[in-house]
């Protein structure tokens, strides 16, 4: 189940935080598994009218999903074969190297109109963006470089805005800093979810709100984000064990007395990591319950013992009471792999809690 109020509720949220910035949907990856095509259009009644994907077919389905207005821009940039489908669905690339500016700008030429970009500059992540040298040229003769652009955004990306105390945040925004000083005014953006809980420094113009908008970061302003992401599924069977007794594949699992297992209907093809073989918790009959033995495809085995519990009943991997971020750590990864490595039929709820 996703809750679509949840996420816009958790929109406003960001909105209440970094206002007057503006808060963009980051909508990457099928919006982190929650389904694009619905978060988005849920996202743009809330108010929401600046979008982020990281493919340009992403952004494609996006400008379907949302039709003509919202901005759209696609991080990947401007690759050569990308330029025409970028241009015929007014998607914005966000520019990532010199090369990619002068590919643009020779769009832009061919097709006699300043065209829209964003420009993201590399501070310190050294994944995507303008390198400091390619920075230093750009600067240098932007009157030339930019001359067919129209930039709309200036943007670079924290490697640790997770962490409050991270240095790097630090060294991050004074060279963001920096690189604004060296080009021409245009709206900017550092902040992702995490950076937008470092401060009013670190919002600029716009925040990028991708995992606080489906629940996964722990606090805003001192108050619980919305949990999005309900999992649950069914017990399929029930049954009492001896001492000794192994569970599941290889009997990792050993009953150290006589145990109840249930058989719960979702396995690692669901998005249930492997890694929480005898590790990971559920909620089961007002009770959290833990794995027993391996993580199977389609089933996973719990120690039910001392509930009433019977074939049918739902067990909750994730939601209200099992929280994201306590599963992504038992396995070991973070929020944003547990969903958006979600498998199975999604169903949908305007509902906020
Ligand atoms: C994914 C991404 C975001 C959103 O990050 P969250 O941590 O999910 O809020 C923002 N900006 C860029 C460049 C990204 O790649």
């Amino acid at each position: 189940m996703v809750r679509l109020g949840a996420i816009t509720e958790n929109y406003k949220s960001f909105q209440r935080l970094a206002g007057p910035a503006a808060v963009a949907g980051v909508v990457k990856a099928d919006a982190y598994g929650m389904g694009a095509e619905f978060v988005g259009p849920a996202l743009a009644a809330a108010g929401c009218d600046t979008f982020f994907v990281a493919r340009l077919e992403e952004g494609l389905a996006l400008r379907r999903a949302l039709g003509a207005g919202p901005r759209i821009f696609v991080l990947d940039g401007a690759p050569s074969d990308a330029v025409p489908a970028l241009i015929a669905h007014q998607l914005t690339p966000v520019l990532n190297s010199l090369a990619q500016i002068a590919g643009w700008s020779a769009a832009a030429a061919a097709s006699h109109c300043a065209l829209d970009a964003a420009i993201h500059i590399d501070t310190g992540m050294n994944r995507l963006g303008l390198p400091g040298e390619e920075l230093g040229l750009l600067a240098a003769e932007s009157k030339i470089r930019l001359k067919a652009l129209n930039p709309v955004l200036l943007m670079s990306h924290l490697a640790c805005g997770d962490e409050v105390d991270n240095k790097m945040n630090d060294m991050q925004l004074s060279r963001f800093r920096s690189a604004l000083a060296m080009l021409p005014p245009a709206p900017a953006s550092l902040a992702a979810s995490g950076g937008s809980f470092l401060g009013q420094p670190y919002w600029f113009d716009l925040v990028r709100a991708g995992i606080g908008l489906y629940g996964g970061a722990p606090q805003i302003g001192g108050k619980p984000l919305k949990t999005v992401a309900v999992l649950t599924a069914r017990v399929l069977q029930l049954r009492r064990i001896d001492k000794g007794d192994g569970v599941g594949y290889a009997a990792t699992f050993r009953a150290k007395e006589p145990t109840m297992i249930a058989t719960v209907a979702l396995g690692y093809a669901g998005g249930i990591p492997r890694a929480l073989s005898n590790k990971g918790s559920a909620f089961a009959a007002g009770k959290c319950v833990n794995f027993a033995g391996r993580v199977s495809m389609d089933m996973t085995t719990v120690d039910v013992s001392g509930l009433e519990l019977k074939a049918g009943d739902s067990v909750e991997f994730l939601g209200d009471r099992m929280m994201l971020e306590e599963a992504a750590a038992l396995a070991d990864t973070n929020a944003y792999e547990i969903l958006t490595r979600l498998r199975v039929p999604r169903h949908y709820t305007d509902a906020a809690s």
